[in-house]
């Protein structure tokens, strides 16, 4: 192939002498073109459809341009095209010039020998080809070493960083620009993982030694932001084509056990690390990919939501201890009824949610509710104590209730709030108008707190009759918030959110106080009064200065201790027997009545309420309900049991006169309910101390001659 040169020079006989040298070239032709000027130089080389110039020979004396303002423009538009310049002197300052700022050489004027000229712009010519050739290989290289994994770290002789590639740049936190010319050992900082002493970079044995080089097993590699690694490596010598060492080359990775923990943070990241199920996290994740899912082959998902019930107060009696454990035992249990595809998590304290994938209808949700609910009954034994524990579930349905994931689990939620609401311990389906109740919940709360500072409760009391005298026993304080705008408000809707939030507490403290304060005004009308009755919360009786609270009520009031019955709920007394038996027996010391509330409820073992020093039980309501049904024998039991225990059986929520009768028939002390009277205001309930209640009892007593 001919070489086409392109001559620039005004100089004609320059140009002929060039010529000349070049056709009598005796190793292949040259095509020659001349021009005299920049401007047509510059011309030539930017018309495309010409074939391509090879070389060019320049004279840096023009008539349309002089020196360095010849050579820029015609290097900057002869790309990549070798130019010799040609000069009138060896020493010409201007083409020492253009040689340092791109010119492969220069042909001194009036030595254009047909032996050199020739040889000196094949030489060019060939020298342009093969940087050529040699930038393409180094960009294939680069591509190559920035996409591979490993490392890959080259310095010169001395130790000096000549290169690293993007997986280097990455667990070294330096960049190629910065690290070029640093001593590997700042680029690369190694400490020993146990003794975290400085370990000798292995480039440095390399160019010792000139050999291969393994780094020692238990490497950090310290990252410039001063995060660490565990590396493996090896460092092996870089020799020229003649043998000679020139440089050395480390390639490197995180070792195994770095991914290993890598993955172990990740694991971390997406579990609780308490029972090891999904969290929240990993949890959103899931059911996004299960709405993905669902939406493309148009099925459902389903998200129960559990909290169980009164963990709060298994945790603060019993310690965290007891209750971490517990609540491992749950999650094990929660697991156990679910399928592999689904997804249990736990998104703190006791709250935990199950993911039902794919396909699942309302009624196989409704029926895995069930089964945690059967899984969850029977009793757990934890550090040889056997636990009772129920949950509420609430559950929402994907494309029926909610289309994203935080949307699906705060509709489960507020399920979840009513199915406690319901009474705890069973499931409840999302509805439209749970919605409203999910935010009254929150203004409840916030207006709980302003409420007792501005003296918005109330108390209301019920009579306790004496079945045969027809007289009344005993008061029980019932709460009444009086609200602004609301108006009344019965307990069972704040109660529970007063629980939750911590603010029963001082709630009930200020009951206690109220109730003593009545008790001991009515003792001092001379009302006789066998006791006032005071309900108390799971959360209070567990509070560790609830003894001290109840003793200081009393002094500060002035009633007498044997005037106060204190009502707690069964399942509050059995849920740790141990702690309530030892709370019981100082209530007891300080000479207070004891009733269990609610009995019947919970699940009462027997033979530790022989053991608490208990003077009342008060059947629940269910039970004297049930007499209306014809189904009586759990109140007939209850009252043998409190006959034969020597406790008083108070009946709740009489209504009939044929419960009464029942009631009456089966020797039952005392009773409690609308068919005497509502629970009415401190001043009503005087009235009735006064002039005594209309009792049915009467009547019953004119009809059955008792
Ligand atoms: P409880 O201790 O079981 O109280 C009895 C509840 O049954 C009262 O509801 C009472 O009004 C109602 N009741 C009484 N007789 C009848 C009847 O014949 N038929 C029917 N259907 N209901 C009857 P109330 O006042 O709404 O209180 C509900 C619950 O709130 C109470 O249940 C008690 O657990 C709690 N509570 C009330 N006041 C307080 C308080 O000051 N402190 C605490 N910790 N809890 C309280
Ligand atoms: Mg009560």
């Amino acid at each position: 192939m001919p070489n086409h040169i392109l001559i620039i020079t005004a100089n004609s006989h320059d140009a002929a002498t060039l010529e000349d040298a070049l056709d009598r070239a005796h190793d292949g032709p040259f095509i020659i073109e001349w021009v005299t000027k920049l401007s047509l130089a510059l011309a030539r080389l930017h018309a495309p459809q010409r074939t391509p110039i090879d070389a060019i020979l320049v004279d840096l004396t023009l008539p349309d341009s002089q020196g360095l303002a010849t050579f820029n423009p015609l290097f900057a538009q002869a790309s990549g095209i070798p130019i010799m310049t040609l000069s009138d002197l060896d020493a010409d300052p201007q083409t020492a010039e253009a040689i340092r700022l791109g010119a492969q050489g220069s042909l001194s004027k009036g030595h254009f020998s047909s032996a050199l000229v020739p040889q000196a712009l094949r030489n060019m010519i060939l020298r342009k080809e093969v940087e050529d050739a040699l930038f393409v290989e180094k960009a294939r290289l680069a591509i190559t070493l920035n996409s591979i994994s490993d490392a890959v770290i080259s310095t010169d002789l001395h130790g000096k960083v000549d290169y690293l590639n993007t997986a280097a740049e990455d667990l070294t936190g330096w960049l190629l620009a910065d690290a070029q010319n640093q001593p590997i050992d700042s680029v690369m900082r190694l400490v020993n993982e146990q003794t975290r002493d400085p370990v000798a970079n292995p480039i440095f044995k390399v160019l010792r030694d000139d050999a291969c080089k393994l780094l020692a097993a238990g490497t950090l590699l310290i990252r410039r932001d001063g995060s660490e690694s565990a590396i493996e490596d090896s460092a092996a010598p870089i020799h020229d084509s003649a043998g000679r060492l020139k440089g050395a080359v480390m390639v490197f990775h995180k070792t195994p056990a770095a991914h290993v923990m890598t993955e172990r943070m990740l694991h971390q990241v997406q579990h609780d690390s308490l029972t090891n199920l999904p969290n929240r996290t990993l949890l959103n994740d899931r059911i996004g990919q299960a709405i993905a899912l669902a939406q493309r082959h148009n099925s459902n998902v389903a998200l129960l939501f559990i909290d169980l019930d009164n963990f709060k107060d298994i945790n603060d009696s019993l310690g965290h201890d007891i209750g971490d454990q517990l609540l491992q035992a749950v999650a094990l249990r929660l697991c156990s009824c679910v399928r592999s595809a689904d997804t249990v998590s736990r998104l703190g304290g006791d709250e935990f949610v199950v993911l039902l994938d794919q396909n699942h209808s309302e009624e196989d949700a409704a029926r895995t509710a069930e089964k945690i609910r059967e899984a969850l009954a029977s009793t757990f034994e934890i550090a040889q104590q056997p636990l009772h524990i129920s949950a509420s579930i609430g559950i929402s349905t994907y494309p029926n209730d909610a289309e994203t994931a935080p949307d699906l689990i705060k509709k489960a939620d507020t399920a979840m709030y009513q199915a406690k609401a319901e009474g705890r311990n069973n499931y409840q389906f999302f509805r439209r108008d749970m919605n409203v109740r999910a935010e009254e919940r929150q203004v409840i709360e916030a207006h709980l707190r302003k409420a007792m500072d501005n003296g918005e409760f109330i108390l209301h009391y019920q009579p306790k009759i004496d079945l045969l005298s027809g007289k009344i026993t005993s008061a029980e304080a019932l709460i009444r918030w009086q609200h602004p705008c609301w108006g009344m408000m019965l307990p069972t809707r704040f109660i529970a959110i007063a629980q939750a939030s911590g603010l029963m507490l001082q709630l009930g403290r200020w009951v206690l106080m109220q109730a003593c304060t009545q008790g001991k005004r009515w003792e001092n009308c001379g009302y006789s009064l066998d006791s006032i009755a005071v309900n108390i919360s799971a959360l209070e009786f567990r509070h560790k200065s609830f003894v001290e609270s109840v003793s200081n009520a009393l002094a500060v009031t002035g009633l007498a201790a044997q005037r106060l019955q204190l009502e707690i709920s069964e399942n509050v007394l059995m849920r740790d027997v141990q702690a309530s038996a030892v709370i019981l027996q100082q209530l007891k010391m300080l000479g207070v009545q004891l009733a269990v509330d609610n009995f019947g409820t919970g699940y009462s073992c027997l033979s530790y309420l022989n053991q608490f020093p208990i003077d009342v039980l008060k059947i629940d309501q269910s039970f004297v309900r049930d007499i209306r049904n014809g189904n009586g024998t759990v109140v007939s039991a209850v009252i043998a049991m409190g006959l034969s225990l020597k406790q008083r059986v108070v009946a709740e929520g009489i209504e009939e006169a044929a419960q009464l009768a029942f009631l009456r028939e089966h020797q039952c002390s005392e009773g409690q309910g609308f068919l005497f009277s509502q629970p009415v205001n401190a001043e009503q309930f005087a009235n009735l101390l006064r002039c005594g209640i209309r009792s049915p009892i009467n009547t019953l007593q004119q009809i059955t001659g008792t």
